[in-house]
């Protein structure tokens, strides 16, 4: 035995000696070279084995090596592409654990009224875009918050103020509620006669006329009236969206809701080589779970699409509303609200089943959750539906878990379940946060996303944007998530600072968490060896920088597959 393995080995130096020989003779080591190398860097590799680099050296849409700018530098031959960093910072590409591409996109072409404080400051951005566009048939725009308005809701007069003439249709910032003048009203054939449709409300003011506040569902009776954009716009926003992705740094997205009613169209884009943003993407099934039809459409598109660039994977499901409008489903009733707990949008036996069904497959489910009731009862499914399944690696997550009651916190780390928290969703800017915080009163209040308590506890954290309700940037999120104030430095100390993360599990949460939980953490999310080239160089070194100023960081390269998407050096 022993002298077999002696013979072997004898031979194998005989043939590999002529080799070491050569390489011996030279003044470095043969090495493969790189297609791209980017030298004089401080890289940030959320590798926590080798977290800090100087180069990367980048071949055939793969990392090839990590190292100091010596080593990288012996990759160069005659056609490597040479990106001297300046001793600026490289990030792993940015994982956007929750967004809605096509809407995101779409709404980078009505009127954007995010971060608008007064209801002049409203009027005035939706008076300018309607001078500006005569012919519109519609008035367009989102990002309004509600504690803008007096009452915590917008009311229809200050539409009809600045536009009469033409249906108005302003989404709010999470999505949940919509604004409309008295003309969208009256083309709807809303009335205080109209009966609120199940799962949504008509807001009415005291002598029940409605106000122009639409709840949930409610805003369908006017959305509806709005010609949908043609296949071929919406082809076209995407493009948009795509590179407005790359221009902040996203490489990577778990598309939840929209996306799958299209996938047409990030086919297309994907057969064209135009699609630079990895996309994961969930089949939405609504109460009271999957017809045939649908798990029918889903092995089909999973069958088509199944790899790195474009990936069907996994389901959406919402159990619940928001807090801001108290349509969040809550154990106790909303503050100074008696009768109201919100309202889980599904049967809780149903939705169990459906989980079950759904982790049977192997199948990841990803729930909208936001009151305390709806994260218990998303927690008790998954709990039950993974075990029945025999504990498959599914990874189900909970979306935005924005109020958890304290008991179930420890939870997410038992059961594996992954906490995808939004940072800018918690922006403590009283315009954004006002309402949240008037609705959950002051004990809730302290358990207002909780992050850092779930990451200690032993819970995963991916962290996104859920665009288009805040931008896609993930740099004013990840300020929010290390300093709980607004942006304005608001206020002293932070909001509840015991859940602030550190700037390292930040950035964790928004590259390997986000590649985690979306099953791709062995090809994405860090800058390693053998891993996918998804980088990105940005302006300044957030490590260093004032946490204050994290929000002013601009991406100056983005890379995807060793492709260049973006480029403003
Ligand atoms: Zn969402």
């Amino acid at each position: 035995m022993t002298r077999t393995i002696t013979a072997r080995l004898s031979l194998i130096f005989l043939i590999l000696s002529p080799v070491l020989f050569i390489s011996a003779g030279c003044s470095s080591e043969r090495q493969v070279l790189a297609d791209t190398v980017i030298v004089n860097a401080r890289v940030c590799t959320v590798n926590a084995a080798d977290p800090w680099a100087e180069a990367v050296a980048v071949r055939d849409g793969r990392i090839l090596a990590v190292g100091s700018t010596i080593d990288i530098s012996r990759r160069k031959g005659k056609a490597t592409k040479v990106i001297d960093a300046g001793g600026r910072l490289v990030l792993p590409g940015i994982a956007d654990s929750h967004v809605h591409f096509v809407s995101g996109s779409s709404n980078l072409a009505v009127i954007d009224l995010a971060g608008a404080k007064t209801v002049e400051e409203v009027q005035s951005r939706i008076r300018t875009y309607a001078q500006a566009d005569p012919q519109a048939a519609w008035i367009e725009g989102r990002g309004w918050m509600y504690p803008v308005f007096p009452g915590n809701m917008p009311h229809k007069k200050f539409l009809d103020e600045i536009v009469s003439d033409r249906p108005a249709y302003m989404r709010c910032a999470d999505g949940h509620s919509s604004w409309v003048n008295s003309k969208a009203l009256a083309l709807a054939g809303i009335s205080r006669e109209t009966k609120d449709p199940e799962d949504g409300r008509i807001v009415r003011d005291e002598k029940g006329e409605p106000t122009g506040a639409l709840l949930e569902s409610a805003a369908h009776l006017v959305s509806k009236l709005i010609p949908e954009p043609t296949a071929e716009e919406r082809l076209a926003a995407i493009r948009q969206g795509l590179k407005e992705a790359a221009r902040m740094g996203v490489v990577r997205v778990h598309g939840l809701g929209g996306e799958f009613e299209d996938l047409d169209l990030f086919e297309r884009l994907y057969k064209e080589g135009a699609l630079t943003v990895r996309m994961t993407i969930a089949m939405w099934v609504d109460a009271p779970g999957p017809t045939d039809n649908a798990w029918k459409a889903y092995d089909d598109a999973r069958a088509r699409c199944h790899d790195e660039w474009l990936a069907v994977d996994g389901i959406k499901l919402m159990l619940d509303g928001v807090i801001d409008s108290g349509t969040g489903a809550m154990l106790d009733p909303y503050e100074g609200q008696k009768e109201n707990k919100g309202k889980l949008f599904w049967e809780p036996e149903d939705y169990k089943k459906a989980v079950a069904a759904f982790n049977a497959r192997g199948l990841q489910v990803s729930t909208h959750s936001i009151g305390d009731a709806a994260i218990r009862l998303s927690l008790d499914a998954y709990e039950e539906g993974r075990r029945a399944a025999g504990d498959p690696d599914v990874r189900n997550k909970i979306e935005h878990a924005e109020d958890i009651a304290a008991s179930d916190i420890a939870r997410f780390g038992r059961l594996g379940v992954i906490a995808s928290f939004q940072p800018l969703h918690a922006n403590p800017d009283p315009a954004w946060i006002g309402g949240w915080i008037k609705n959950a009163g002051p004990e809730r209040e302290q358990r207002a996303f909780a992050w850092k308590a779930v990451l200690d506890t032993g819970g995963h954290l991916a962290f996104g944007s859920d665009w288009p309700v805040v931008t896609i940037s993930p740099w004013p999120g990840i300020q929010v998530a290390v300093t709980r104030q607004d942006l304005e430095g608001r206020p002293e100390g932070g909001w509840l600072p015991q859940y602030k993360v550190s700037l390292a599990d930040a950035v964790h949460a928004y590259t390997m968490g986000g590649a985690y939980a979306m099953h791709r953490e062995k090809d994405e999310g860090s800058i390693e060896a053998g891993k996918l080239a998804d980088l990105i160089l940005v302006s300044q070194n957030i490590f260093e920088v004032d946490p204050h100023k994290i929000a002013e960081t601009k991406v100056l390269l983005t890379m995807v597959g060793g492709k260049i998407v973006h480029d403003t050096r």
